[in-house]
């Protein structure tokens, strides 16, 4: 007797009616049409059950603080780093506990069941990383939550930088982090990024670091990180997040850069609705957008995934644990709106996001995790122009989150009473 069996469901890989058993937590079988007697069934009605969504990047310990103390005016990443600085003396663990639960609680209900989030190191009292590692526990039963040793003042140019992120790993954080473009100048950038990813190798830790987040085409600290990675033998270990440096760098330079980043296995890991916001902004006219390439990344062979980043932070006021709204504004960005480029950014917040974090157990084939969401739509394409309801998320079999459909009573003159279930049928 299996304890679950969801039938008629459409797959991301197009796949229909298709049957998806369960036993013990696990997905015993995928299967065309099964018919096995189950303590409990689903009909899926034709809809797209996916892999649950997954953020690669993200910054838990300043999510639900817009406004505290006041609002970035500039709306630049430097205020934001300036405005983070001047509410980290006032945080306190509880609230930041508080803070971080009512997230994760957004998040279940989006379907959002893995978390990558970098937590600043820079305060030497370690706060906010012996408050995310409490949080970290408490979510363990619904959210795989891995966090980054983040130095956000910069390891080399903080002093006491390397000691407060050692320590930080010391206390169970799970990844070395960095953001060699803040360090003082070029050189000592490169020479953080060399000395953490020895840290990590050192370790046997995974590494991801803010990487030339700036709009400088000379910012090429991803060059750096590919070469490490390369020559301390860290390949499909490491991410360099941001990376929008690279939408303003010498194209010829960067037909040299990308089979680099290929051969290192190095993951980059874009942040749409961020970067589109921060970059760009001491530009006139023309603005630009910001954003890597991503496309071009694909193309050569790269694995890219996208970040929420930040929710309603010093940074950004915006977002709500909403995935979909992730791709749905990469692809924009990107201008991957052919049907290959949506199905890709489904990927970047789906498959190409649990391989950058290295997750156990994901997808939906027989011996994966139980762990998907039923989507109102019906397939990937249709879920991100919807930014599709959760009717139902599940976990290792168990039910987490359940949303109604999304439904519109309409009462139109002349045409009477109706509703429409929001599919986007003629
Ligand atoms: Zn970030």
């Amino acid at each position: 007797m299996l304890d679950l069996l969801i039938t008629n469901a459409t797959l991301p890989d197009g796949r229909t009616g298709m049957s998806v058993a369960v036993q013990d937590g696990r997905i015993a079988e995928v299967t065309p049409g099964l018919a096995a007697p189950a303590h409990e069934t689903l009909d899926a009605q034709g809809l797209l059950l996916a892999p649950h969504f997954v953020d690669p990047h993200f910054h838990m310990d300043a999510t639900l603080s817009y406004g505290q103390p006041r609002v970035n005016q500039s709306g630049t990443l430097l205020e934001g780093i300036a405005l983070w600085g001047e509410l980290k003396p006032l945080l306190t663990a509880d609230a930041l506990i508080e803070r971080a639960l009512a997230y994760c609680d957004w998040a279940v209900a989006k379907g959002l069941l893995a978390i990558r989030s970098h937590v600043d190191t820079s305060d030497p009292s370690l706060l906010a990383v012996d408050a995310l590692l409490e949080v970290k526990r408490q979510v363990a039963p619904y959210i795989d939550l891995q966090l980054v040793a983040f130095p956000q003042d910069g390891v080399l140019r903080s002093p006491g930088g390397v000691d407060n992120l050692t320590r930080a790993l010391d206390k169970g954080v799970d990844v070395v982090g960095g953001i060699p473009h803040f360090e003082r100048t070029m050189a000592d950038g490169a020479a953080s990024v060399k000395l953490l990813c020895e840290l990590a190798a050192e370790r046997g830790k995974l590494v991801d670091m803010h990487c030339d987040e700036s709009d400088d085409p000379l910012s090429r600290h991803i060059e750096t990180l590919a070469a490490e990675t390369l020559r301390l033998g860290l390949q499909g270990r490491v991410t360099g997040s941001h990376c929008t440096s690279m939408h303003s760098m010498d194209n010829y330079y960067v037909s040299k850069l990308l089979p680099l980043i290929a051969e290192s296995g190095v993951s980059v890991v874009s942040n749409p609705l961020i970067n589109i916001t921060l970059q760009g902004r001491h530009d006139s006219y023309p603005k630009r957008r910001g954003m890597t390439r991503v496309p071009e990344l694909l193309a050569a062979g790269v694995n890219v995934a996208f970040g929420h980043d930040c929710v309603m932070d010093p940074w950004y006021g915006m977002g709500s644990g909403d995935m979909l709204e992730v791709a749905h504004m990469g692809l924009h960005v990107a201008q991957m709106t052919g049907q290959a480029g949506i199905h890709q950014c489904f990927e970047a917040v789906t498959t190409r996001a649990a391989r950058v974090m290295h997750l156990d157990g994901y997808g939906l084939e027989a011996g994966c995790d139980a762990s998907f969401v039923l989507l109102q739509a019906r397939d990937p394409v249709e879920a991100i122009r919807l930014r599709a309801t959760r009717l139902k998320v599940f976990r290792k079999g168990r039910l987490l989150a359940e949303t109604p459909a999304a439904t519109a009573a309409l009462h139109l003159p002349g045409r009477g009473d109706r509703t429409r279930w929001m599919l986007g049928e003629h």
